[in-house]
């Protein structure tokens, strides 16, 4: 994954969304905060992401396919993460590149099928059975695409390369009373371990 100097990465369809605001402070971003989209479609996502209305934006999309779209330049500061602290840190906004990845995310079990909130069920092979770092009870989760997987990892490497990432967090880290993105599907401890030679954020 090579990023060219307009801050794109190349060879990487580019949307931009019009949901921005101006560029980084200086030294930023230090920061990748992981979501996923809890929605039908990465298309779907994508307008979400692009919708004046919304007030939402990310820097990268993910697809089920490991396809990756882009919607801001990584010198510009999305709105993604919402209210959230880290430390001594308030609105990460400021500080963070946003990556929404394709994924259904909590599912609930009836009669052995395992359904989404919007309504769309999954197989048992696509269902992930785990406990939630902010939970203190099992429950199902859509799991990711082992191509998701390995590009996000790529993504993190290349950004950590350009930027001097320090930092990945879940969004669920950064705003835990509200959020439950990623989830215990996405592997943020041991992705952390690979990159950064410990699980710890
Ligand atoms: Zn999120």
């Amino acid at each position: 994954m090579e990023i060219g100097p307009n801050h794109r990465f190349k060879d990487v369809s580019y949307i931009e969304s019009p949901n921005q605001s101006g560029p980084f402070a200086p030294e930023l971003p230090d920061t990748i905060v992981i979501h996923y989209t809890a929605g039908a479609s990465t298309e779907s996502a994508i307008r979400t992401l692009c919708d004046r209305k919304r007030k939402v934006s990310a820097h990268l999309v993910v697809g089920r396919d490991g396809a990756v779209t882009q919607l801001l330049p990584f010198n510009i500061v999305g709105w993604h993460a919402g209210r959230s602290a880290w430390g001594e840190r308030t609105s990460l906004n400021r500080y963070s590149i946003g990556i929404e990845i394709d994924n259904a995310g909590q599912l609930s079990e009836r009669d052995g099928c395992y359904e989404s909130w919007f309504g769309r069920t999954y197989p048992a092979e696509e269902v992930l059975h785990g406990t939630h770092r902010n939970h203190s009870e099992a429950s199902y989760w859509h799991r990711y695409a082992d191509e998701q997987l390995e590009v996000v990892e790529a993504i993190c490497a290349a950004l950590i390369q350009r930027y001097g990432i320090q930092y990945i967090l879940g969004h669920e880290e950064i705003a835990p009373s509200r959020k439950i993105d990623p989830g215990p599907a996405f592997p943020l401890d041991s992705m952390r371990t690979r990159l950064y030679g410990s699980p710890l954020a």
